[in-house]
């Protein structure tokens, strides 16, 4: 018979009430030798098994604790106590593997409360706790519903380079990629790192966005998203920061800025519904794991909200659009700023907006997600599109309330001539990117997308606040353990 998933079990319970069957998992805590909390993974709730000492051998009954792996086979019953519906009378128990009981004592498998920094010190032994057990089911199903919504939408997944070519993305500081010895670079004639002898026979690096590759294929496909691993070297030691990320990047032949907003926010209303679908005892168990963190909390510091009611929140409210110029409007004459509350204080129009900033309008001023649109030219990137004002640019960011900025996107510059001057004021090599030139060339359109980092996305639905907690192995500056 093909196995059975613990969180099967406990669903389809009366297909298998008073039968016989056989159940694999590792003991979360065994009470009294009598009663042992059984979880596989599939779901945050354990099943429970229950131990007549007198029909096992002694040696066996010893030898279970936390941790250990069993399988068992036994009768499906109506559960005698509160908490659960069925439990399995065990007839039959196997060690599947041994317990090192005194390294066992050293590791966070012990039953009791760690932190966060402790666990994330045992990455590879906290998927077994039941806070990144629902945080990881959780990045599981968004990730599948990323798939599903744009499947549903006609998108295309394609797949951009790891290992780019081009140098000018934009987006971020690069790690370089070569397999040049280290202690024996060639050089040039004139002194320059030789890279014509590198693997590649140029300088590559690791991508920081598919983006510009992923718009070669809207000018063929229409449209595509992109969802792969992405890397930016910034030395950010942020709670929003990684140096490897996932980034979903849907770029789309024929929208315009309005449609790509429509798109982000219809996208992010159907990736959370699918959560609040599809994973309601994960949400109800980091529901109330926040709501116990709350009260350890100075009143003022609370938030308003629980997870599940914020989540809800956000699906139900139109997010505010907003321009850039309005948002440094409310910024300026905010009481915060004219009592000096930022640590970056807004001074003119055309300064970047800082996270405490965005945060501020989605919080305090709107308190809804908000997009931001036609940002100054200056502080964003050369293939947005130039406003007829000459001064901003078609680009836009979905800020989330505890997030920050979650999407940073816009329209592309079409024409030719003007991403050209673009790049030149930028100095952004046109060489370099040929290829790019060309999507302008041969039937140039309208077109726009944005990116989204996965972590961010987890980070908001989990209500976790650590981004180091939402991948199961974070690489930071100075962190590549595992
Ligand atoms: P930020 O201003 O927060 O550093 P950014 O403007 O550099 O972000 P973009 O280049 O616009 O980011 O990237 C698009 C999206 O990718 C961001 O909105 C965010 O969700 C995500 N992202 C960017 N950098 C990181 C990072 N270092 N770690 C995790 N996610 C990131
Ligand atoms: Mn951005």
């Amino acid at each position: 018979m093909k196995k059975q998933t613990i969180k099967e079990i406990l669903q389809d319970y009366k297909k298998v009430l008073h039968h016989d069957i056989t159940v694999y998992g590792w003991v979360r805590s065994f009470r009294a030798n009598r009663f042992i909390a059984l979880n596989d993974g599939s779901t945050i709730n354990n099943l429970q098994i229950v131990v007549d000492f007198e029909n096992f051998d002694k040696e066996i009954i010893s030898k279970i604790s936390t941790a250990s792996s069993l399988k068992i086979v036994g009768e499906v019953v109506e559960s005698q106590g509160a908490g659960q519906t069925v439990e399995i009378v065990a007839k039959k128990i196997i060690i599947l593997g041994d317990n090192f009981t005194e390294e066992l004592q050293n590791t966070i498998l012990q039953p009791k409360k760690h932190s966060l920094e402790k666990l994330r010190e045992q990455a590879h032994l906290r998927f077994r706790t039941n806070v990144f057990g629902a945080v990881f089911r959780i990045r599981h199903a968004l990730s599948f519903a990323v798939h599903s919504f744009f499947n549903q939408n006609q998108f295309f997944y394609i797949n951009t380079p790891v290992i780019t070519g081009a140098d000018a993305e934009g987006a971020g500081e690069m790690f370089g990629v070569t397999n040049f010895d280290l202690n024996a670079i060639p050089r040039t004639e004139e002194g320059e790192i030789d890279f014509a002898q590198d693997f590649f026979g140029k300088k590559t690096n690791l991508t920081v966005s598919g983006q510009l590759e992923g718009e070669t294929a809207a000018m063929g496909l229409g449209r595509i998203y992109t969802f792969g691993p992405t890397f930016r070297a910034e030395n950010s030691n942020t709670t929003r920061h990684l140096a490897e990320f996932w980034m979903i990047e849907p770029e789309v032949a024929f929208n315009n800025l309005e449609d790509n907003i429509d798109l982000a926010e219809d996208f992010l209303k159907y990736v959370i519904q699918y959560v609040l679908d599809h994973c309601k005892d994960d949400l109800e168990f980091l529901d109330k794991r926040l709501e116990e963190e709350q009260k350890t909390k100075p009143e003022k510091e609370r938030a308003k909200e629980g997870l599940i009611e914020k989540l809800q929140n956000v699906i139900a409210k139109r997010f505010k659009r907003v321009s850039y110029t309005e948002a440094i409007e409310i910024l300026l004459n905010s009481k915060e700023n004219k009592k000096g509350k930022f640590q970056y204080p807004i001074e003119e129009w055309g300064t970047d907006l800082q996270s405490e900033h965005e945060r501020y309008l989605v919080e305090k001023h709107f308190e809804s997600p908000v997009v931001l649109f036609d940002y100054p030219k200056e502080i964003k990137a050369f293939y947005m599109k130039l406003n007829d004002d000459n001064k901003t640019v078609a680009a836009m960011d979905v800020l989330f309330p505890g997030i920050g900025e979650i999407i940073g996107g816009s329209e592309r510059e079409a024409r030719l001539d003007v991403l050209k001057q673009k790049m030149a004021d930028m100095h952004v090599d046109e060489h370099e990117l040929w290829w790019y030139l060309d999507t302008r060339k041969f039937g140039s359109v309208p077109h726009a997308g944005f990116g989204l980092g996965l972590e961010r996305l987890v980070l908001f639905v989990t209500g976790m606040t650590n981004i180091r907690d939402v991948i199961p192995f974070p690489r930071t500056p100075k962190n590549a353990e595992f």
